[in-house]
């Protein structure tokens, strides 16, 4: 699709004091770069806030939908970015929970129905009707951005614009992932991958009691785990992350898999004592070897987990308001944004990259 396939939104429910266009990446072709262009600012429908962007995190998910990586295809013409803080400046119609001048942010979960099986459950993560905040409906790759009243994110006072905005889905997903894995305090967790989600994995599985092994293919994301907390690191380009982590720490109790390759999948069941809870978070294309006797006989568990559930937000984001977490964040422009992918690539982004408008 191009550019011209943007459909201008309509006018009634504008600020006349602003212009209609706002700066967005959007993603045209699956697996081009990202064009940054003005397009319409939408218009917030009933239960929606529209939301001036002040900062976004930049999550290896917005690199996977930008590279039609998934069998889930996202939206047409997709401006991508589930980790935006911003505060609202119009309501749509039926709002009641939020108001001008209000600090909040965007997430993956950017809706779910309410209703369903799962919704009513608490694994409204789950919902088959849920909308996903820069995939399935447009995100914070851009001046301004929609929110749901019911899902939007509520920042706690006095939290830091740049270094709030992870949470909003690294945060979220990690700490999740870390409540999946069962570990307790004293005990110890494998974090695979010390990228934007590993490197906050780490600080919560500390703040949580936890002891921290972590693995990854690069010195300087272990260098970063150590700074956040690890006790073990291991370099799984150099070395068998099993038998160095089953030598240091007898097997961890838990893993929580973020890396980017497959590889990291198959590794997590070598590093693990019987008995253990391995999650995985990481969303690479593809699939991982494993060996039915050997889970069978170590009673391994082996669990997805997918970002959080409002409740899920608001303890995240307690941690954080705490001053339990610290996300290493490094302040880039939206212009940047095909180069930061490019980096993303490669794994040469230290902790997560954070753009301002
Ligand atoms: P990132 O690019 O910031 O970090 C990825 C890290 O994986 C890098 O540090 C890289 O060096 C490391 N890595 C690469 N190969 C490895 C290997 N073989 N072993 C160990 N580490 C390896 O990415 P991110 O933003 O942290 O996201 C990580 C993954 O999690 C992505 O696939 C993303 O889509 C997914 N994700 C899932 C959820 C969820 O809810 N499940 C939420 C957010 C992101
Ligand atoms: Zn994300
Ligand atoms: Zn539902």
């Amino acid at each position: 699709m191009s550019m011209t396939t943007l459909i201008p939104a309509p006018t009634a429910a504008r600020d006349k004091t602003r212009t209609d266009t706002m700066r967005a990446a959007v993603v045209t072709t699956a697996g081009e770069p990202l064009v940054v262009a003005d397009v319409p600012i939408p218009t917030p429908g009933r239960h929606q806030a529209l939301v001036k962007v002040l900062a976004s995190g930049v999550c290896h998910t917005d690199l996977h939908a930008a590279r039609g990586d998934w069998p889930v295809a996202p939206k047409g013409d997709l401006i991508p970015g589930h980790e935006g803080y911003g505060e609202v400046i119009a309501l749509g119609e039926g709002v009641t929970t939020l108001e001008v001048g209000q600090k909040v942010g965007n997430a993956w979960l950017w809706s779910a129905c309410g209703t369903c099986e799962y919704c009513r459950t608490g694994w409204e993560t789950l919902c088959p009707e849920q909308q996903n905040g820069g995939y399935s409906v447009d995100g914070s790759f851009g001046e301004y951005m929609l929110v749901d009243e019911r899902f939007a994110a509520r920042i706690p006072d006095g939290a830091d614009p740049i270094e709030v905005a992870p949470i909003l889905c690294a945060g979220v997903t990690v700490y999740k992932g870390l409540k999946m894995t069962g570990v307790r305090p004293g005990e110890w967790v494998t974090i695979s991958g010390i990228g934007g989600l590993g490197h906050i994995a780490v600080q919560y599985a500390r703040a949580m009691g936890m002891r921290v092994a972590a693995v990854d293919v690069d010195d300087a994301k272990l260098e970063l785990a150590r700074a956040h907390g690890a006790e073990v690191t291991v370099n799984a380009s150099q070395q068998d992350p099993g038998e160095a982590i089953q030598a240091a720490t007898g097997g961890t109790h838990g893993v929580l898999v973020t890396a980017v390759h497959p590889k990291a999948f198959d590794q997590a069941l070598q590093v693990v004592r019987r008995g253990a809870t391995i999650v995985f978070n990481g969303l690479p294309p593809g699939t991982f070897d494993a060996d039915i006797f050997d889970i069978v006989l170590r009673a391994i568990t082996i669990r997805g987990s997918i970002v959080g559930s409002r409740q899920d937000m608001v303890e995240a984001l307690d941690f954080y308001a705490r001053g339990q977490i610290h996300p290493t964040v490094s302040v880039e422009s939206l212009d940047d944004i095909n180069d930061i992918f490019e980096r993303m690539e490669r794994g040469k982004i230290d902790g997560r990259i954070v753009m301002t408008y």
